[in-house]
């Protein structure tokens, strides 16, 4: 015997899912206008959501319930907070995980992945979009770009869009290890926002207060590099320690040859990405300055130490200039 409000009706094509329609699925979600037939136990199995109300019945927060409502001999149960097409992203990973792995997500379906997992309480699949966001922003070692279109890449508006994204993932569900190299990326485009129409155009999902640490975190790390760069080698001892080099030549002041040398390689240049500058640009100069001779191996050993070491220093002080909270 039918209960008064149950209603059996034929759907139309259309509302029909066209992947997820199991022929022996024996519970129908209905997201939007779009009916999903699936089975039961897996729901009830990976969402705590589904588990609660295929137990209860009963209706809570998201607005899943039990309608009343028969598809073809099933129960209907409602999702209202979520929209169709973020529930078929959600279950394909769900229900066909070999064909759509979360560990090769990209970052819109990790952020649909994320929502959804959180309104239907379904701790595996949140998990592994985290485990897929850190994966992408792993901010541990010091960023390194393996090619020119890696560098390509990462200039792009899109990846600044993904960095921001990701930035917003992670205070939303507290995803630590991903916040530096995030805010990192879109650091190394500062240079190019001069112009508030380029930042407009990209439309950023930032605030005001995230852009400001953005800009203060730059100029902070643009004055200890230009403050490395013009430390001519064994420092800026009155008194030469070297005699072999410029640094005698030019009446004991180390400073002035040092930077003439520094004017001439690097001019009014700035970075964009300081620690591909580094490994990129710096050390490679300093290698050249060997050949040249007009200082000596020490005194450049002096600064190629100076160099290398200060990569390590500067991407653990990036926390604090960014405020992740975090530390390396
Ligand atoms: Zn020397």
């Amino acid at each position: 015997m039918l209960r008064a409000s149950t209603t059996f009706h034929p759907l139309s094509t259309h509302a029909k899912s066209q992947g997820l329609w199991y022929p022996d699925g024996n519970i129908v979600i209905k997201v939007d206008n779009t009916y999903y037939k699936l089975l039961a136990s897996r729901l009830a199995l990976y969402c705590g959501y589904f588990e609660k109300v295929l137990q209860n019945g009963a209706e809570d927060a998201a607005g899943a319930s039990r309608s009343g409502e028969t598809v073809d001999g099933c129960p209907v149960v409602n999702v209202t907070d979520i929209t169709a097409s973020e529930f078929e992203t959600f279950a394909s990973y769900l229900e066909k995980p070999l064909d759509h792995p979360v560990a090769n997500a990209k970052m819109k379906t990790i952020l649909v992945i994320l929502r959804v997992s959180d309104v239907l309480s379904c701790p595996s699949l949140h998990d592994l979009a985290k485990a897929r966001l850190r994966s992408l922003w792993w901010s541990s070692p010091i960023p390194r770009r393996k090619d020119n279109i890696d560098i390509l890449l990462r200039m792009s508006d899109q990846h600044t869009l993904d960095a921001a994204m990701a930035i917003f993932l992670a205070r939303r569900y507290k995803i630590d290890h991903v916040l530096k190299r995030a805010f990192y990326d879109i650091l190394c485009k500062v240079s190019d926002w001069d112009n508030a129409e380029s930042r407009t155009r990209l439309r950023l999902p930032l605030s005001d207060a995230d852009i400001i640490i953005l800009f203060q975190a730059r100029s902070a790390l643009l004055r200890r590099w230009r403050e490395l760069l013009m430390t001519p080698p064994n420092g800026n001892e009155p008194e030469p320690a070297c005699i072999a080099c410029a640094t005698v030549r030019e009446y004991g002041e180390a400073e002035r040859p040092w930077r003439r040398e520094v004017a001439d390689k690097f001019g009014p240049r700035e970075p964009n990405d300081f620690f591909w500058e580094i490994e990129n640009v710096v050390l490679p100069w300093i290698e050249q300055l060997r050949t040249e001779g007009r200082w000596c191996h020490s005194c450049l050993d002096d600064r190629q130490h100076a160099w290398e070491d200060v990569r390590e220093l500067w991407w653990q002080q990036l926390d604090e200039l960014f405020e992740t909270g975090e530390s390396a």
